[in-house]
């Protein structure tokens, strides 16, 4: 509702002035047709006419569960685990991502272009996994900070010729603060100082134990120059996201998180998609952060056009009307008058807060520095 003025809420009722104007008096308010009004006394008119406010449209944040379609038990199915990678500097983690996708990914898939669009699949055992390639920590920061949480299960890479280093621990706390279940992955395990006994001894200290040692939390060697040990680790994954269970449905109005976006000179804003719930189609009105639009076109990771994307799939779209944030979650409306007017407040919201806050310093200006 934000606030109105008294001519303003008179359009809106469809009565006079004048007849607002008695209704404030007889409330003791004493006002004139350019005076605005405050959300009590709005409400309040409103009730007198047999209106009731709607809520407030334009929130912080999307809120998903005030919109999105109630899940019946029945329609929940078994989706593919979301996985980030976190770890110290150099300890691999860009070349073990490359290398799941390496060995996981078939050249024939798209005429062996891979498509970098931050997040992709690989299947292991006729299941699938998501990877979300976005660095840890900005993953889990403004991912969190948002309320968004995309991440199921996190693999901790510690090199073993270096061992547990101060972003080791910075990445196990922030997992174990999202109660998101950690794999180590002891990777570099094909040089020849590696030592992954010191790994695990290490870890044991943060209440990483190994399950060989009585605890437990799952540990694998891998190298991820020579893809030793990313198989075991894709097993691993898919024995945690069984026993997670994880759930969602796809026969709804899908519902998820920006990955990331950009504006792409020829096909205007881009956003990489991780759906989460539901199944985003080509064509769905979609209120995305702070910006809005049609989804015209869907691509998927390996750079396929598709028009359908269920839960856990990760899809670049564009037919947006501006750029969203990494961390936006978004979500379909049934109705593209709907998205339009939730999508065109949160714009205008987003734009004053902008200028109130130019010289606040986020979260993510400060792990960039790092
Ligand atoms: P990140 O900073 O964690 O993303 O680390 P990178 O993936 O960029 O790797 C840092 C360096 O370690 C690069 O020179 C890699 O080639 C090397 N590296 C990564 N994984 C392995 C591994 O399994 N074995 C060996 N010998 N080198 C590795
Ligand atoms: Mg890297």
């Amino acid at each position: 509702a934000g606030s109105l003025t008294v001519a303003e809420l008179a359009e809106k009722l469809t009565k006079s002035t004048s007849e607002i104007i008695k209704k404030l008096m007889g409330l003791g308010v004493m006002a004139t047709k350019n005076e605005e009004l405050d959300k009590t006394s709005i409400e309040l008119i409103a009730h007198d006419f047999g209106v009731e406010v709607e809520e407030e449209e334009v929130i912080d944040e999307l809120d998903i569960e005030r919109y999105e379609e109630a899940d019946d038990p029945e329609d929940l199915q078994e989706r593919a685990p979301v996985v980030t990678i976190m770890g110290h500097v150099d300890h691999g983690k860009t070349t073990l991502l490359d290398g799941i996708r390496k060995t996981k990914v078939t050249d024939t898939e798209a005429g062996g272009i891979t498509q970098h669009i931050g997040a992709y699949q690989v299947e292991e055992d006729g299941k699938r996994v998501t990877f979300l390639d976005t660095p840890g920590h900005a993953a889990f920061t403004t991912m969190r900070a948002r309320g968004a949480q995309a991440t199921d299960i996190t693999i901790l890479v510690v090199a073993a010729d270096d061992g547990v280093m101060p972003q080791t621990v910075e990445a196990l706390n922030h997992a174990k603060a999202a109660e998101v279940p950690i794999i180590v992955a002891v990777n570099k395990t094909d040089k020849e100082n590696a030592n992954p006994d010191r790994v695990m001894q290490e870890l044991t200290e943060y209440e990483l134990v190994p399950e060989a040692w009585g605890g437990d939390t799952i540990f694998v060697n891998v190298s991820a120059v020579n893809g030793g040990g990313i198989d075991e680790l894709l097993e691993m994954i898919l024995l945690v996201a069984e026993i997670e269970e994880l759930k969602a449905n796809p026969s709804k109005r899908a519902q998820g998180t920006v990955v990331e976006a950009e504006l792409d000179r020829g096909r205007g804003p881009v956003a990489t998609l991780l759906v989460q719930g539901g199944t985003l189609k080509v064509g769905d009105p979609i209120v995305v952060g702070y910006t809005y639009g049609r989804v015209r076109a869907m691509m998927s990771d390996v750079g396929l056009r598709v028009t359908e994307a269920g839960p856990s799939t990760p899809v670049e779209v564009t037919g947006l009307n501006g750029v969203p944030q990494a961390g936006d979650q978004f979500l379909v409306f049934a109705d593209e008058k709907k998205a339009k007017q939730i999508g065109e407040g949160r714009a205008i919201r987003a734009k004053e807060a902008q200028r109130k806050q130019t010289s606040r310093v986020s979260l993510d200006d400060l792990y960039n520095q790092i």
